[in-house]
């Protein structure tokens, strides 16, 4: 059950994905939440870096688009400036809205990545539907909805993933 939890690649923040690697991997797409993962889960529009890092990806031929649970009034006042694709209310990790997007994109789950900051709603949903998943480190503190058997399973999918290699930064248990 473990293994459903573990993400393909663990990075501090999106802004470390390497798209060269992505492209060496044959990804095309990318599916990504938006709350703490893109952005603060408080703040309602992108950054300038963000608005950058959208730009990049596009030029180099990658379609985005945004699978957020979060209801449609925040997720189209954010999305819609910068013309991204997006589905709102997406119930993750359920595995309907990932296939979804990737059908909005005309592309195969091969070449598709499913990037976000929870492991039980991103990574397991993701995994389960057979993307690649990125794990990132959330941009702020999750208000505290979590339950207690949500953060057991947390500590020991991040155990698991110290062991295997897959956090290659120091402190690894502390936000930065
Ligand atoms: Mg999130």
């Amino acid at each position: 059950m473990l293994k459903q939890f573990i993400p393909d690649q663990y990075v501090k923040s999106v802004f470390e994905i390497s798209v060269e690697q992505l492209k060496e991997q044959g990804v095309k797409g990318i599916i990504t939440d938006l709350d703490n993962t893109l952005v603060e889960w408080d703040r309602a529009d992108a950054t300038e870096r963000l608005i950058e890092w959208f730009d990049l990806l596009r030029a180099q031929g990658f379609q985005i688009v945004i699978v957020s649970n979060n209801n449609e009034k925040r997720v189209k006042h954010f999305a819609d400036p910068h013309k991204i694709t997006f589905i709102h209310s997406a119930r993750k990790p359920l595995s309907k809205a990932f296939k979804t997007a990737c059908k909005l994109m005309n592309l195969k789950r091969e070449e598709t990545v499913v990037i976000g900051d929870q492991l039980l709603t991103d990574i397991l949903g993701g995994n389960r539907a057979g993307f690649q998943t990125i794990l990132v480190v959330p941009v702020a503190q999750t208000d505290g909805f979590l339950t207690k058997f949500n953060r057991r399973i947390e500590r020991r999918v991040f155990h698991t993933m110290k062991k295997r290699g897959l956090i290659e930064w120091e402190n690894s248990d502390e936000k930065n």
